[in-house]
């Protein structure tokens, strides 16, 4: 039957099981759902929603032994590291084994169902096996960032509270060593919770003590068990399958619990009507196993689908901006899947890096995590000559609740600035912040919100704290119903039913009385062709309440050489912006800066910045990519 997207979405929600139980077709199950008198979703205890319970499943089987029968000799899992000079494939039978392997060491260290396995690891194959083995188990991993200092480490470790934890002695960025053993030594010396063993993948980049009886090498285990037989554990489909922290308004981080089933289903979905993957193509993501987009489309999603994935250790930028896309040559990668601050960054390299290489077998570019801005996208759109595709979700719903569903319908339109239309199983509604009504007025701005049951994929829980996952995610509109799950984002729906996503609820700046988006006001001094990247914070000001500042870095510095050549730029960029958005949202300084404060992962760190310009402490900057970057965005801005 064909079907085009506004069918399918309206299928989704209209007739949720028997759409979810077609898509559940989609992986294997020992035990397949809706057999007995279970439901397909059982969403009678709002806000929880338990996905096919009852049915029995394994993420590894799903990601890795039913490919085996049918393609183990196609490659599964390529890994290149531009840092220590490696590149190397497995095949889905030679993954098979690994993973295999790893179990068994990860059985003889005490780790069965329902035990937590943290990984602090950096991007190293024996990371991916060390997921898939957690989950063969049964048991719960739970991959903590390796930009992650000590303290933050430690308060992971004693919530999750796992048996085992695998590290590895170092990571490598840009060449500079990162070691990572003594990090995870003093977060073990600082943490309540004390684990059984630590499993050492020992790269020979830097000296890691071995504390005796606990910490173990994993090289003469692997050697032990190279052969090693272990059977998938088969699980409820709501067995919880990760762990992955977030961090919210307060201090302490969120441990996003993600199931199995529901989650394999929403992935292999995903794959076929989003990214439209085939079994036997390469899959290309840039993220790192630490984020959640690592999670389902470095590691999960395209083994899913039967698609070999590229796992990249390195920089974007070495040994030149041509490196990715080198890559996508080299292992003819269908689907690439990146971030929009890669992209800026490499819109400050030669534009030539782009052309070098032979692209004809990518599809499309897909982009997610932060806001596109329409020149980033049509830069590299025109550059590739590839189509862009936006796509918005979170660590908590693990997949796209915004995009377009190009494996339904191939010519359903990109709208530049929107990350599309709502994904199936996703009932999305705009509310009044202010009233809770829905927002049936197109261009009005209200939040985003998904009524209950969230589909399959998304979180089940806060890890340990169910009122905590009511009270942060399904309290803000107590009195809608279904109940409605705040993605805490701001969103305006067009006229045809295109979103745009305008920041975070908790950024929203007020000058005035006016409300703005410093994401908008972003956009369009990104409107001006000097500017690189840009980030926009609210500070604090005795007259108008707040007023929106903003830090640009320049495609070429000297056009903010001198004071004189600063002020005339900052002229034209607020014309731009009168332009663009109206003098409602013009900044009151535009201060040209070399770095913008990131986290390692790409995100603005711009309660930090709106700190220093405040003159307030910066609290925890552990995820920091450049620790100066701050200093000199201090130091320009005069404080
Ligand atoms: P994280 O959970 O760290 O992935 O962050 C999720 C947040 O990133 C969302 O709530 C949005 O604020 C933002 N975000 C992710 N993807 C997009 C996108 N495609 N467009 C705009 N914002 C996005």
């Amino acid at each position: 039957m064909t079907m085009n997207y506004a069918e399918l979405h309206r299928r989704s929600i209209t007739e949720r099981d028997a759409f979810w139980r077609e898509q559940a077709t989609r992986i294997d199950w020992a035990t397949p759902p809706g057999d007995g008198h279970e439901a397909i979703c059982d969403a009678s205890q709002p806000p929880f929603a338990r996905w096919f319970p009852g049915a029995t499943t394994n993420l590894c089987h799903n990601a890795v032994d039913r490919h085996v029968g049918p393609r183990g000799d196609q490659p599964a899992l390529t890994y290149v590291s531009t840092e220590t000079n490696q590149e190397r494939t497995w095949t889905f039978r030679e993954l098979h084994q690994e993973v295999q392997t790893m179990a068994a060491i990860l059985q003889q260290l005490g780790v069965g169902r329902g035990d937590r396995v943290l990984l602090y690891m950096p991007m190293v194959p024996e990371a991916i096996f060390a997921m898939l083995a957690t989950v063969r188990l049964g048991a719960i991993h739970s991959v903590v960032f390796g930009g992650f200092a000590s303290a933050s480490l430690a308060t992971r470790i004693d919530d999750a509270r796992p048996k085992v934890i695998v590290t590895a002695d170092a990571g490598s960025r840009g060449g500079k060593v990162v070691a990572y053993k003594p990090l995870l030594d003093d977060a073990l010396r600082l943490a309540t919770h004390s684990v059984d063993h630590v499993l050492l993948v020992d790269r020979g980049l830097a000296p890691a003590e071995r504390q005796a009886t606990r910490d173990v090498d994993y090289l003469p285990l692997h050697e032990q068990h190279r052969q090693a037989h272990v059977g998938c554990t088969w699980v409820d489909s709501t067995h919880p399958s990760y762990i992955l922290y977030t961090s919210g308004t307060t201090g302490k981080p969120k441990g996003v619990q993600r199931d199995t089933g529901g989650y394999a289903v929403a992935l292999a979905t995903s794959m076929d009507l989003i990214y439209q993957g085939k079994p036997g193509e390469t899959f290309f993501c840039t993220s790192d196993i630490g984020w959640v987009v690592g999670h389902s489309y470095i590691v999960y999603g395209p083994l899913v689908a039967g698609m070999r994935t590229v796992v990249y250790e390195g920089l974007p930028t070495c040994p030149d901006a041509a490196v990715w896309w080198s890559l996508v040559e080299k292992y003819q990668a269908t689907v690439m899947f990146s971030a929009p601050t890669a992209i800026r960054v490499l819109k400050k390299q030669d534009p030539e890096c782009l052309k070098r290489h032979d692209l004809s077998s990518l599809k499309h570019l897909f982009l997610a995590g932060e806001p596109l801005d329409e020149p980033t996208a049509r830069w590299i759109s025109d550059a590739i000559g590839k189509p862009i595709i936006d796509n918005y979700w979170q660590t908590e719903t693990g997949w796209p609740i915004l995009s377009v569903a190009h494996g339904v319908e191939p010519g359903f339109p990109t709208r530049f600035g929107s990350p599309g239309v709502p994904m199936p199983g996703f009932d999305v509604q705009l509310l009044d912040d202010s009233t809770g009504q829905p927002i049936t007025t197109p261009d009005t701005k209200g939040v985003v919100t998904i009524s209950h049951p969230l589909p399959p994929g998304c979180l089940q829980t806060v890890w340990g704290d169910d009122a905590r996952f009511a009270k942060t995610y399904w309290s803000s509109f107590p009195q809608r119903q279904p109940m409605a799950y705040n993605t805490f984002d701001w969103g305006i729906r067009d006229a045809d039913g295109y979103y745009f996503i305008l920041g975070r609820t908790d950024d929203v700046i007020n000058v005035a009385g006016h409300r703005l988006g410093t994401r908008e006001i972003e956009e369009a001094v990104s409107g001006h062709s000097a500017v690189a990247e840009v980030a926009v914070v609210g500070v604090a000001d005795s007259l108008k309440g707040q007023v929106p500042v903003a830090f640009a870095v320049l495609r070429d510095a000297s056009r903010a050489a001198t004071p004189e050549l600063a002020q005339a730029l900052q002229a034209e960029i607020f014309k731009t912006v009168d332009q663009h958005l109206g003098a409602v949202g013009r900044p009151s300084r535009v201060v040209f800066v070399n770095v913008l404060p990131k986290t390692r992962s790409g995100k603005l760190l711009r309660r930090a910045i709106q700190a220093v310009c405040e003159g307030r402490d910066t609290g925890d900057l552990t995820t920091i990519e450049d620790p100066t970057a701050l200093a000199q965005l201090k130091e320009r801005w005069g404080g």
